[in-house]
């Protein structure tokens, strides 16, 4: 399994000389996903050498400028490069009309399928699967109708132990009961699946936390994940700011971390205002010791 995180843009609301506006590439096992388009993406995908025809599916969380702008002219290049490969893009209902519009009244025409798959659900929905990863989104809570997303790894069959084929003259029906989880029944003997394979390696998995509030329900959405991306626009002293646009402070953000126990954190979307990002740092780090302020262009490998 291979996991690689880029963040393309790392700020909030207004692109700046230092941080492009919220988005982010992921590459999941060779599957190719964008999250989030703000303004500019374009240029950065470029900067950062993201082959953005490359890329199957544009997940967008909501309909704030600084997560979809730069949505139109991505696909208007996509189209003039000559993209014919399909390309699916999740988003609010909204997007799909809005999108659609844009293009008829400037007549582009594209060689590609482009599909739209609206978001709507009030609960955890798996809304992407294939063998080998599931990608599902939760509600969070924000000024307007807004969607984080959840990326997980599919369990895998488990490696039967050569060793152990040899020792018990395992047949091929028994080896396929094996990978499948069973342990194998005998007249004379019972063997238990876990002496019989080799141990797995853990499940890889990403969670968005997209723009939102804090609330407690975030917890079990993003529960137990190897690495969450959280928004953390204020910080705690700026919390009335936090809870008057319906975001997040670094502190709640690595309140959320801890009590879903994932690994590592990631904080971004942060406001202009703040010059620095030390004292976010320091104020997630006094909950959840493993966090770290991302900038544009940085990378996160599993
Ligand atoms: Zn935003
Ligand atoms: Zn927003």
């Amino acid at each position: 399994m291979s996991f690689k995180l880029t963040i393309i843009g790392s700020g909030s609301a207004v692109p700046t000389q230092t941080r492009g506006v919220t988005s982010q590439f992921l590459n999941f096992n060779e599957r190719r996903f964008l999250i989030d388009c703000g303004e500019g993406t374009q240029l950065q995908l470029r900067k950062y050498k993201v082959k953005f025809q490359r890329l199957q599916c544009i997940f967008i969380s909501h309909l704030h400028g600084d997560h979809y702008l730069g949505l139109v002219g991505l696909l208007s290049s996509m189209s003039l490069l000559g993209r014919t490969k399909k390309l699916t893009v999740y988003g609010p209902e909204e997007l799909e009309e809005l999108l659609r519009f844009q293009f008829k009244v400037a007549k582009v025409h594209f060689n590609f399928e482009l599909e739209f798959v609206h978001l709507g659900a009030s609960e955890m929905q798996v809304i992407y699967e294939d063998k080998v990863i599931k990608v599902s989104s939760f509600p969070v809570k924000h000024r307007i109708d807004c969607w984080g997303f959840r990326f997980d790894e599919q369990p895998k069959e488990k490696n039967v132990n050569p060793s152990k084929i040899e020792e018990h003259q395992l047949k091929l029906e028994e080896i396929l009961a094996v990978k499948r989880g069973e342990d194998i029944t005998r007249e004379a003997s019972y063997l238990r699946n876990e002496e019989l394979t080799l141990p797995e390696t853990p499940l890889v998995s990403y969670a968005y936390s997209a723009d939102t509030k804090y609330f407690d329900k975030m917890a079990d959405y993003v529960q137990g994940v190897n690495l969450l991306y959280h928004e953390a626009t204020f910080l705690e002293k700026h919390s009335d700011r936090a809870k008057a646009t319906m975001h997040s402070t670094a502190l709640q953000a690595a309140t959320i971390a801890k009590s879903a126990k994932v690994k590592q954190l990631l904080l971004g979307h942060f406001s202009a205002r703040y010059k620095d990002t030390s004292e976010l740092l320091s104020e997630a780090k006094s909950v959840f010791e493993h966090t770290i302020c991302v900038n544009d262009g940085d990378e996160f490998i599993l």
